[in-house]
This record gives structure tokens, C-alpha cells and sequence, in this order.
């Protein structure tokens, strides 16, 4: 990972690459910002430039023996540390799971923890986020207590730690206090505020700013979005560009999602409570991940009806069909109610990721609909 592949947050990456080429290197960081920020690329953009043989303009040469290792994730003296889940018999540790990791992470540089669940699928056996057990406690201090096989320095980098036991954190406060020599750990949390003061307060803080409006078309540069488009999906997600790049994606690839969208728009518009009940239930048996896709569509369709009203159609990202479906029902999202549907449905994405009913959920949720459907438009625009 190089800091140019990063769009955004120039300064932070300035004084990050400064750090290593005046040599003032804090053997243990906190890189903190909010979900779908850039907080995972740039620590692991640092932690390459720290080993990077042939540092060229600003920026790791991606060419030298230790890049060749980063490019792939796979250096020796690169531990990755993150949330899993337990294996019956086994010890439950990050190594058991890191090239399901590192494809995740090649996939989606940006996702959450609940991407990275969805991710690892039915082989977690139990629903929850993914926990960083005591078990990896032990594991880290075997891999420091080791010498480091090649690397300027080996890095522990541990994310989400927030979902560490106490345990673990108790054991990870004592490796920060007594830090081995050439380690430097580098944690990425969404959430510090939920690690022990005591860690907290050992870290360097590295504060990542959310994707500004220009940043999300610079990433999309071949996509072409423009810069009010990139506001509104700004708006949509707060900056999320995990959730972003999933909505701009879904735009081309998913036919079921839009038959799915088709039919649940037309039962809330007959007020066909018997088949929101059916559709719950249905959408219910789907994983977390198809449930959440489905809202983040309501949302793309809901902005999509909103730019067709509003008749600057080169803004639209739908494909023909779509647009065929809005002539119809554009008429019906508009200024009075589109606000309150993106509300619901984000409420709606967070009560999932909190693992609600989902049954209950989307029959809630329906009838929610079929109201907000029957709002007026105060002035029709032609
Ligand atoms: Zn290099």
C-alpha cells in the first residue's frame, strides 16, 4: 500500500512520512477515525514506508524487497492482529484467519467489522462481531519474543481493538510499557474511547479525517462521479467510502436487487400489508449482508428518484431500467418524504448491524413506507 494509492488527508500524510524520513519513529501508534475513513490503508502505508528499502519521492518504491512482501501483506515481520471468532478446540487467534484477512482487506480497503463478518460467513458458526480473545495475547508475545527475521522493524498491527477482551488488554499494556526493540505497534480503532485509558494513554495519536466531497471523485476518478453527485453520496453516508463504493457498484451489477426494489415499492404503494408480511419474512432468511445491500439500494433509488425530479438527468447513476422504473415512480419520492426515508433506512442499517429482528424490522419498516408514500408534494414541478 502506497500513501499516493490514498486519496485525502495530505497533511496527516505529510507529517506521517516525516516521522520516518527525520527518524522519529513512536514504537507504538493509534490511527483513529471514523468507520469507512482511510484509518487501515494509511497505517498500513506507514508501516511498509518504515521497512521500505528505496523510499522515492515522499512515498515507499513499491519495488524493493520489503515493498514486493507489503504489496501482498505478506512480510514476515508484519503481524496482523484482529477480531475472530472461536473454533471449537483451537486456540482462537488472528493467524487462523489472516489470508481470509488479507483478501478481505484487498478487496475492500475500507470495510467495517461488520463487512469483515459478512466476510468470513457461516465458518464464524456464532453471529457476533468477532472478538480479539485472550489467546492472542500469548500469541503476540511468542511473535516478539522472536527476533525479527529480516525487517528495520517488525509491526504488531492490531485492528479494531476495541474488541479485545480485558484480558488481552491487560497482557497488550504490559508489551506497551516493556516494547521490544525494532517493534513498533500500530493500532487502528474506530472507537478509542473503549480502550483502556491505561493503552490510551501509551499511544501516539494519529487523527484520519473523513473523505471530503473532492476525495470521492478523485477514488472514482475512472467512474466519472461528479462533484455535486459525490456530495449527495456524502450526505447518504457520511463519508463512508466502504459504503460508498457499494453503492456506486451496485449500479451496474445487481438485477435481483432491483426486482426485490420493484416489488416492495409496489406492495407499499398498494398498502399490501399481507405482503409486506411475506417479503419480511423472505428478506428475514437472507444474511445480514443481503439485508443491508437492500436498505443501502432504497437509499441509491430514493436519491436516483430525487435527481429525476429535479430533471438534471446526467446526474443519474441508474442503468436503463432503472431509469424506466423511475418515469413511473419518481413521482412518488420527492422533496417531502425523501428525507424521511433515508432516515428510516439508516436507522434501519444500524438496527441490523445491532443485530435486531429483521423480520420485524422490514414489516415495520414497510408499513413506515406505505405512509410515506401517501405524502403530498406541495408544489408540482414539471
Ligand atoms: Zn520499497
Amino acid at each position: 500500500m502506497l500513501f499516493q494509492d490514498i486519496v485525502g488527508n495530505i497533511k496527516t500524510k505529510q507529517e506521517l512520512i516525516d516521522t520516518v524520513l527525520n527518524n522519529r519513529i513512536s514504537n507504538s501508534l493509534l490511527f483513529y477515525g471514523n468507520t469507512g475513513s482511510a484509518k487501515l490503508p494509511l497505517a498500513i502505508a506507514y508501516a511498509q514506508l518504515l521497512n521500505c528499502e528505496k523510499i522515492y519521492h515522499n512515498d515507499s518504491c513499491g519495488t524493493c524487497s520489503s515493498c514486493l512482501k507489503y504489496n501482498n501483506l505478506t512480510h514476515p515481520d508484519l503481524h496482523f492482529i484482529f477480531p475472530v471468532w472461536k473454533i471449537k478446540s483451537q486456540q482462537s487467534v488472528s493467524d487462523m484467519f489472516v489470508d481470509k484477512w488479507r483478501d478481505f482487506f484487498k478487496k475492500n480497503k475500507y470495510g467495517n467489522l461488520n463487512d469483515w463478518a459478512d466476510f468470513v460467513g457461516p465458518e464464524k458458526k456464532t453471529n457476533h462481531q468477532g472478538k480479539i480473545y485472550k489467546d492472542e495475547a500469548e500469541n503476540i508475545h511468542q511473535k516478539i519474543s522472536l527476533k525479527n527475521y529480516e525487517a528495520r522493524y517488525r509491526v504488531i498491527l492490531i485492528w479494531m481493538p476495541e474488541q479485545m477482551e480485558l484480558r488481552t488488554s491487560n497482557k497488550l499494556l504490559k508489551m506497551l510499557e516493556e516494547p521490544p526493540e525494532r517493534t513498533v505497534f500500530i493500532l487502528v480503532s474506530a472507537d478509542p474511547n473503549q480502550l483502556l485509558p491505561t493503552i490510551n494513554s501509551r499511544l501516539q495519536k494519529i487523527r484520519i479525517n473523513d473523505f471530503v466531497a473532492e476525495d470521492i471523485v478523485e477514488f472514482f476518478s475512472t467512474n466519472k462521479i461528479s462533484l455535486e453527485n459525490a456530495k449527495q453520496l456524502k450526505n447518504i453516508t457520511g463519508g463512508d467510502l466502504g459504503r460508498i463504493a457499494k453503492l456506486i457498484n451496485e449500479a451496474t451489477i445487481d438485477e435481483d436487487l432491483f426486482e426485490d426494489y420493484k416489488s416492495w415499492l409496489r406492495l407499499c404503494y398498494r398498502a399490501d400489508v399481507e405482503g409486506a408480511a411475506d417479503f419480511s419474512n423472505t428478506i428475514s432468511l437472507k444474511e445480514r449482508k443481503s439485508q443491508k445491500l437492500f436498505l443501502s439500494y432504497i437509499i441509491k433509488m430514493t436519491r436516483e428518484s430525487i435527481i429525476y425530479n429535479f430533471a438534471n438527468k446526467s446526474l443519474l447513476q441508474a442503468s436503463k431500467k432503472e431509469q424506466e422504473f423511475l418515469v413511473n415512480f419518481s413521482p412518488f419520492i420527492h422533496e417531502e418524504n425523501s428525507c424521511l426515508i433515508v432516515d428510516k433506512i439508516e436507522k434501519s442499517i444500524k438496527e441490523i448491524n445491532r443485530n435486531a429482528n429483521s423480520k420485524i424490522l422490514f414489516f415495520e419498516l414497510s408499513l413506515q413506507m406505505m405512509k410515506f408514500l401517501k405524502v403530498k408534494r406541495k408544489f408540482a414541478i414539471k
